[in-house]
C-alpha cells in the first residue's frame, strides 16, 4: 500500500463537541469495513507532550505502548479502533517548534530566515505524512485540535490548506459544529455554523462535511440551509444527535452514512461491507444492562472527571461485557476521614484507588484502603493506588507506623516505596518516567493470573517510584503476596492481599488497554469479584 487517504476533523463554534468521538466512531466504522485505520491528533499548544500537565488542564494524559505521554483522545481512538498507536499518533505545537528550532541550532536551514510558513507547516505537514511512510494505513484520520479561528490553530488549518492543494483527491475535510438550540423560538440556529465555516474558507478550506452536534433532530429545512450557505451537498451535512453512550455514536454515524459520503469524496469507488455484528450485540447488553452495582473511584481530580477518563471507560467496557449496569461513586481522597469511611463506603460494592502524583490527598486513601482491607471489599489500586495499599499494609499489618513513599516524604525512616535506581540522576521533569510497555511474569497461583489465563503480560508504566525490595520479606511473611516482577529489572509490579475476596494493586496502567470489544482482564475480574460482594 504506498498511499493513503486522509481525512481532517476540524472543530468550530466552541470546543468540547466531541472532536475526538467522531473521529473515532468515523475511524471504527473504517476499520469495521477492512480498512487499516488510524488517527493522529494534533494538538495546538506549545508543551511539548501533556505529560507535564495537571489534569485539570486537559484531563488525564494517556500513554502508548512505546511510552510516549500524549492525550486523551488517543485513548478513544484505541478503544474504539481496538489496535494501538504510538508516538507518531500525536504533535503538539510544542514538539514541532523543538524539532524545527533544534534544526535551525543544526544549521539545516542553511541561513535562510525561520518562519511559521513555511517551516512550521512543512513540519506539521512531514508529521502527518510520517504516518503514510508506514505503508501500513488505507485510512489516516487527522484531528485538529482546539476551534477554527483560534490563533493557535492557524499553522494547523494553514498546513491543511496546503495539504489538499497537494493531494487533492486523497483528501476529504469535515468540520464540527454546534447548533444551538433557542427555547424561545423552538429553533435550532445554523447561523454560528456558517460563521465557522466563513472562517475556514478566509484560510482558503472549504470543509466537505459538515456534522451538526445538536440536542434535537435537524430537519429538512436546516440541512438545505447549511447545505447552501456552507457550501456542501445535502448528503454532506451530518447529524450528530446526543447519544446514551459514547459507543453509539459509529451506529449514529453509520445510520447517516457518514463512512459512505467521506468514501465518496474519497474517491473510493465502492465502499466494503461493513461487520459490526460484535459491536452491535456489546452496545445492546450494555443499554439493557440494570444498574446494579456501586463502584467507587477514590481520587483527587475528581471534580474534573477527564483525569480518570480511562479507568471509568475500563469499567463501562467491563460493563457491557458482562451485561452487569454500573454506577459509579467518584470520591474525593481530601473529603475522607477515619469518622466517615464506613458511611463512604457503605453502598460500595468495589473500590478502585486512582493513579496521582504528590501528596494531596493521600491520608484519605490510606484511611479508605485500610478500610478496604479490613471490610473486605474487592479493591484495585492502580500505580500510586497500589503504591497506597502496600503503604498502609506496611504501616498497620507489619508495624512500620511511620512507613511512607518518599515521594510524600524524602525524611521517612521506612521507604517502603523508594525513588527507582534508574531514577536518581533524572533532572528534567518532561518525558523520564518509567513510561510504556514492559513484560510482567506472574505467579501461577494468584488472583491475577486466573484473571489474564497468562505467565507473561505486557502492561503500561507511568512513575518513578516503586515498591522497595528491601522491605518485600516482611511483606510476604504478614501476608501480601507479591505475584507479578519484571524479571530483569527486579520490580514488583503485582500486590494481592491473601485472606480478602480480591484485593489487587498493579504499578502499571490496565486502564490504557482495554476496548470496547476487548475488555481488560483485571478489570472484568475485578467486577466479577464485585458482583460476589453484593
Ligand atoms: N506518583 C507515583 C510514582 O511516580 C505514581 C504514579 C502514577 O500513579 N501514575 O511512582
Amino acid at each position: 500500500m504506498s498511499k493513503s487517504n486522509f481525512i481532517f476533523v476540524t472543530g468550530g463554534v466552541t470546543s468540547s463537541l466531541g472532536k475526538g468521538i467522531v473521529a473515532s466512531s468515523l475511524g471504527n466504522l473504517f476499520k469495521s469495513r477492512g480498512y487499516s485505520t488510524t488517527i493522529l491528533k494534533l494538538d495546538p499548544y506549545l508543551n511539548v507532550d501533556p505529560g507535564t500537565l495537571n489534569p485539570y488542564e486537559h484531563g488525564e494524559c494517556y500513554v502508548t505502548k512505546d511510552g510516549a505521554e500524549t492525550d486523551l483522545d488517543l485513548g478513544h481512538y484505541e478503544r474504539f479502533l481496538n489496535i494501538p498507536t504510538s508516538q507518531l499518533n500525536n504533535v503538539t505545537t510544542g514538539s514541532i517548534y523543538k524539532s524545527v528550532i533544534e534544526r535551525e541550532r543544526k544549521g539545516d536551514f542553511l541561513g535562510k530566515t525561520v518562519q511559521v510558513i513555511p517551516h512550521i507547516t512543512d513540519e506539521i505537514k512531514r508529521r502527518i505524512l510520517l504516518l503514510e511512510t508506514q505503508k501500513k494505513f488505507q485510512i489516516i484520520i487527522v484531528e485538529i485540535g482546539g476551534t477554527v479561528g483560534d490563533i493557535e490553530s492557524l499553522p494547523y488549518i494553514e498546513a491543511l490548506r496546503q495539504f489538499k492543494f497537494e493531494r487533492k483527491n486523497d483528501v476529504a475535510v469535515i468540520h464540527l459544529t454546534l447548533l444551538p438550540f433557542l427555547s424561545s423560538t423552538g429553533e435550532l440556529k445554523t447561523k454560528p455554523t456558517q460563521h465557522s465555516v466563513k472562517t475556514m474558507l478566509q484560510s482558503g478550506v472549504q470543509p466537505d462535511i459538515i456534522v451538526c452536534r445538536t440536542e434535537h433532530t435537524l430537519n429538512d429545512s436546516v440541512k438545505q440551509k447549511i447545505a447552501l450557505f456552507c457550501n456542501v451537498d445535502y448528503n454532506s451535512v451530518i447529524e450528530s444527535i446526543n447519544a446514551e453512550t459514547i459507543y453509539e455514536v459509529p451506529l449514529l454515524m453509520l445510520q447517516q452514512k457518514l463512512d459512505a459520503v467521506v468514501a465518496e469524496k474519497l474517491g473510493i469507488q465502492k465502499i466494503n461491507r461493513i461487520n459490526n455484528v460484535i459491536w452491535k450485540k456489546r452496545l445492546k447488553k450494555f443499554k439493557d444492562a440494570e444498574k446494579e452495582l456501586t463502584i467507587a473511584i477514590i481520587g483527587k481530580y475528581v471534580e474534573l472527571k477527564d483525569s480518570y477518563k480511562s479507568i471509568y471507560e475500563s469499567l463501562i467496557h467491563a460493563s457491557a461485557f458482562l451485561g452487569k449496569g454500573i454506577l459509579i461513586k467518584w470520591i474525593h481522597s481530601e473529603k475522607i476521614n477515619s469518622r466517615n469511611i464506613a458511611n463512604q463506603m457503605r453502598d460500595c460494592h468495589g473500590v478502585i484507588i486512582a493513579p496521582g502524583f504528590g501528596g494531596r490527598g493521600i491520608d484519605g486513601k490510606l484511611i479508605a484502603v485500610k478500610y478496604i482491607r479490613e471490610n473486605n471489599i474487592p479493591f484495585l489500586g492502580i500505580c500510586l493506588g497500589m503504591q497506597v495499599a502496600v503503604i498502609e499494609f506496611f504501616r498497620n499489618v507489619c508495624g512500620y507506623k511511620t512507613a511512607h513513599s518518599v515521594e510524600m516524604n524524602t525524611e521517612t525512616k521506612y521507604p517502603i516505596i523508594d525513588l527507582m535506581k534508574t531514577q536518581i540522576e533524572v533532572v528534567d521533569k518532561g518525558g523520564t518516567m518509567r513510561l510504556g510497555t514492559y513484560v510482567c511474569k506472574l505467579d501461577k497461583n494468584s488472583k491475577c493470573y486466573d484473571a489474564y489465563q497468562n505467565e507473561y503480560i505486557e502492561e503500561r508504566h507511568r512513575h518513578r517510584y516503586e515498591l522497595n525490595n528491601d522491605y518485600a520479606e516482611q511483606l510476604v511473611s504478614h501476608g501480601m503476596d507479591l505475584v507479578g516482577y519484571h524479571e530483569d529489572l527486579n520490580l514488583v509490579e503485582i500486590i494481592e492481599v491473601k485472606n480478602h475476596p480480591w484485593f489487587v494493586g498493579v504499578q502499571f496502567h490496565p486502564e490504557y488497554q482495554s476496548s470496547f470489544i476487548q475488555p481488560h482482564p483485571l478489570f472484568t475480574s475485578f467486577i466479577n469479584a464485585s458482583l460476589l460482594n453484593k
